[in-house]
């Protein structure tokens, strides 16, 4: 496949570009090719060229929420991710692109007095990858605050949707399980005292080291499943890492695969590790918890590629 067209619009591409260096669980074999866009215009453009060359291609943001197989996808990824802030502010609004870190828009809105994203301090991911999977801390989600979408559609129309268009629930949306790519995101937050602001994300940002470990020291992708619903409407999720701290689940290892010291539903690994070790590990939990609970745990984290143990297919790429 001839992907020419892109590098002459200036977009990087890496052929046979390895999954592990673009997950924060650092597993996985190669891609067909990786093809790296900073922008809404560059992503738009990119899409559009790979839609009318019919190449077959999924899209990433930056990898922290993925576990990718060890043999890799005969597929083109799309990253979709920017180190610089693409955030524009008019008042309490802040219009961000969906490549932006999802950390550098708590910072900037701390910093412009606004609050409702300093619980997500220290996050990782971006802006899009976050919507996608409705993302969130303290009982907290990037949808409470949100306005509206740009999208990119499967037919290449951009249209802004408001967020009631949108299904949301915990760790999940609509567009999770749709061709839709999210472009731009509009925010609405309340004001707030930057000092105070800036206190509580130093605090979160601690919290957080302590209990997932930093991604750059222990690969993980967060928590591995989500938290279980509760039994009554009233009642709150309850932590999906107490059910596995109950059923033993946390001294379980398989090859280089097991749970971080400080956090049962944290999924880390030795250097030795390859990604079947995390789902092999993970599949034995989640079978701890169901003999001793009968409560099935849902991964929260997707899978991309085939995996030997996974019991059905992913002829999409990602489950
Ligand atoms: C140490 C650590 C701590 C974490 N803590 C939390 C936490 O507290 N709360 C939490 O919710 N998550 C947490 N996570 C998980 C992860 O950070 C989030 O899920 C993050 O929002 C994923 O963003 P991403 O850009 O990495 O998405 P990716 O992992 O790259 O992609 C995830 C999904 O989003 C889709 N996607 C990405 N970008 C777009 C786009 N622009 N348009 C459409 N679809 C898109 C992809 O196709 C894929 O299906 C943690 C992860 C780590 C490693």
């Amino acid at each position: 496949m001839n992907l020419s067209i892109l590098q002459e619009l200036g977009i990087k591409v890496t052929p046979h570009a390895l999954l592990r260096d673009h997950t924060t669980f650092k597993l996985g074999g190669a891609c067909k090719a990786m093809i790296e866009c900073q922008n809404a215009q560059e992503m738009t453009a990119a899409i559009k060229a790979l839609r009318k060359i019919h190449a077959s291609f999924l899209v990433m943001g930056f990898g922290s929420n993925i576990l990718a197989s060890d043999n890799g996808i005969d597929k083109i990824i799309v990253r979709y991710t920017t180190n610089t802030p693409l955030i524009e502010q008019k008042g309490n609004r802040l219009t961000v692109d969906a490549a932006t870190q999802f950390d550098d828009l708590a910072r900037f809105a701390i910093n412009a007095g606004l609050d409702g994203m300093t619980t997500f301090s220290g996050i990782p991911g971006t802006v899009g990858g976050a919507i996608a999977g409705n993302a969130g801390a303290y009982g907290k989600q990037i949808s409470d605050s949100l306005v509206s979408l740009t999208l990119l559609k499967p037919d290449n129309t951009v249209i802004s949707v408001p967020k009631s268009a949108i299904s949301f629930s915990y760790r999940d949306s609509d567009i999770k399980h749709s061709n839709d790519i999210i472009l731009n995101a509009e925010f609405e937050l309340p004001s707030g005292d930057t000092k105070t602001m800036l206190q509580k994300r130093e605090e979160t940002i601690r919290t957080r080291e302590e209990k997932h470990g930093r991604w750059q020291d222990s690969p993980s992708a967060g928590s591995f499943f989500r938290n279980v619903e509760p039994t009554s409407k009233a009642g709150p999720r309850q932590s999906a890492g107490w059910f596995l701290d109950q059923a033993g689940a946390k001294d379980l290892r398989v090859g280089g695969a097991h749970s971080y010291k400080n956090h049962a539903n944290i999924i880390t690994r030795d250097d030795n590790a390859k990604a079947e070790d995390v789902l092999a590990l993970t599949l034995q939990m989640m079978a701890m918890v169901e003999k001793k609970f009968s409560i099935k745990l849902i991964r929260e984290v997707r899978l991309l590629g085939e995996f030997k143990n996974l019991p059905v297919s992913n002829p999409k790429g990602y489950s």
